[in-house]
């Protein structure tokens, strides 16, 4: 069997092939990274106009052979909306929010899932586990029953109701913790060891990372192959940040497209921001928020396994990090939706607040092109 990808450690110089299931790098603890043996050519880039849009029209950047098929349920290729009354607004020219509520599941978490769940059924797991904020918990139990694969979620009591509902409805097996997501990775791992399941926790394997990349090839895509100037990120593990960062600069080094690399901005709630506390002091790495709060259920991540990497990804971008308050992001979720129509997530909220933050600092300029994203569907997070 061979492979045309195979992995390297984000932190020291392990490598190894691809062959099976792949955790986190035995040497140092951090997460892999796929590496592709070549970069697609300018024929895929022609080939791509005839094929359906799914993220799998990407499928020589993915990590899939020849021959075998992705668990897939038409994820990805969502819209760049444009959303000129925001731009006016805040008084930029060239704004579009990324919709990401549009994906089966109701978030971007689908893309993820897709990829891992793919690689972990051809590698031959036969149980799932995954601690969640939410979204990840749904994506996993959809693709994990495409896959005929049973899905474990241990996810905070706090999580919001329909997502749970969600979750049980998908038929997946839940585990409430009073606690958060962290809590609810050690849970994780404790069932995956004692049971043999395989834990498909953020960048505890190497493929969510390779779904969130298409995000960056799509956005290339979408707008003729030439990169925004900034792209702002509601951040809990990192993975999109991450995956863009990859695709940006593959896509450069392929020669797909020229120029500068699109800045990246993180934005995090202020009750859970280690991202941004460690940007702001410099740090390499970032320290364990303690008592994480906020209403925006995906950001409630207080020590990302992936920190090092995603303060690589911004200071190489020359980005930043940004935190919010609940009450100001929860505010622009609302003009999302009276001024656009657009029922936001309160993370896709917080892309718009982050927004209005660096554009009053000077972080931004009002003449450059700006991507929000909107990661999930507002109504998910509503009572009952
Ligand atoms: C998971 C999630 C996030 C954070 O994504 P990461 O890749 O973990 O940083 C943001 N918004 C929503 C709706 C999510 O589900």
């Amino acid at each position: 069997m061979t492979f045309h990808w195979s992995l390297e450690c984000s932190s020291c110089s392990a490598t190894r092939d691809a062959q099976g299931l792949a955790t986190v790098c035995p040497d140092c603890g951090a997460p892999w990274l796929v590496r592709y043996a070549t970069y697609p050519g300018p024929e895929v880039k022609h080939a791509l106009a005839t094929r359906p849009w799914t993220m799998w029209r990407y499928r020589e950047w993915m990590p899939i052979r020849d021959g075998e098929e992705p668990v897939t349920m038409g994820e990805g290729c969502t819209p760049l909306v444009p959303v000129p009354h925001l731009a006016r607004e805040v008084g930029l020219r060239h704004l579009w929010v990324k919709d990401e509520s549009q994906n089966p599941t109701g978030s971007f978490k689908a893309r993820g899932l897709s990829a891992a769940v793919t690689r972990a059924q051809q590698a031959g797991a036969t149980r799932f586990s995954v601690p969640t904020a939410g979204n990840a918990g749904v994506a996993t139990s959809a693709y994990g029953r495409r896959a005929g694969i049973p899905v474990h979620v241990f996810a905070p009591q706090s999580t919001p109701p329909r997502i749970l509902e969600q979750i049980r409805g998908l038929g997946a097996d839940l585990r409430l913790l009073d606690g958060h997501i962290g809590d609810c990775g050690k849970a994780a791992r404790a069932y995956a060891a004692e049971q043999d399941a395989f834990d498909v926790s953020t960048l505890r394997e190497p493929y969510r990372i390779e779904g969130k990349k298409t995000l960056g090839l799509e956005i290339a895509e979408q707008l003729g192959w030439e990169l925004p100037d900034a792209i702002i990120y509601p951040t809990g593990g990192g993975t999109g940040l991450i995956g863009m960062w990859i695709a940006f600069r593959d896509l450069r080094d392929a020669g797909w497209v020229g120029g500068e690399l699109p800045r990246l901005f993180s934005v995090q709630s202020s009750g859970c921001a280690p991202v941004v506390r460690a940007f702001e002091t410099g740090a390499e790495r970032t320290s364990p928020w303690e008592d994480p709060q906020t209403v925006a259920a995906g950001l409630r991540v207080p020590a990302p396994l992936g920190g090092p990497i995603i303060l690589r990804a911004i200071q190489e971008t020359r980005g930043g990090a940004v935190a919010v308050s609940d009450e100001d992001l929860c505010e622009a979720q609302a003009r999302m939706a009276t001024l656009e129509g657009l029922d936001a997530c309160p993370e896709g909220g917080a892309t718009l607040a982050a927004l209005e933050v660096l554009l009053a600092e000077g972080d931004i300029a009002r003449d450059q092109r700006v991507i929000l994203f909107n990661t999930g569907a507002g109504w998910l997070y509503r009572a009952n």
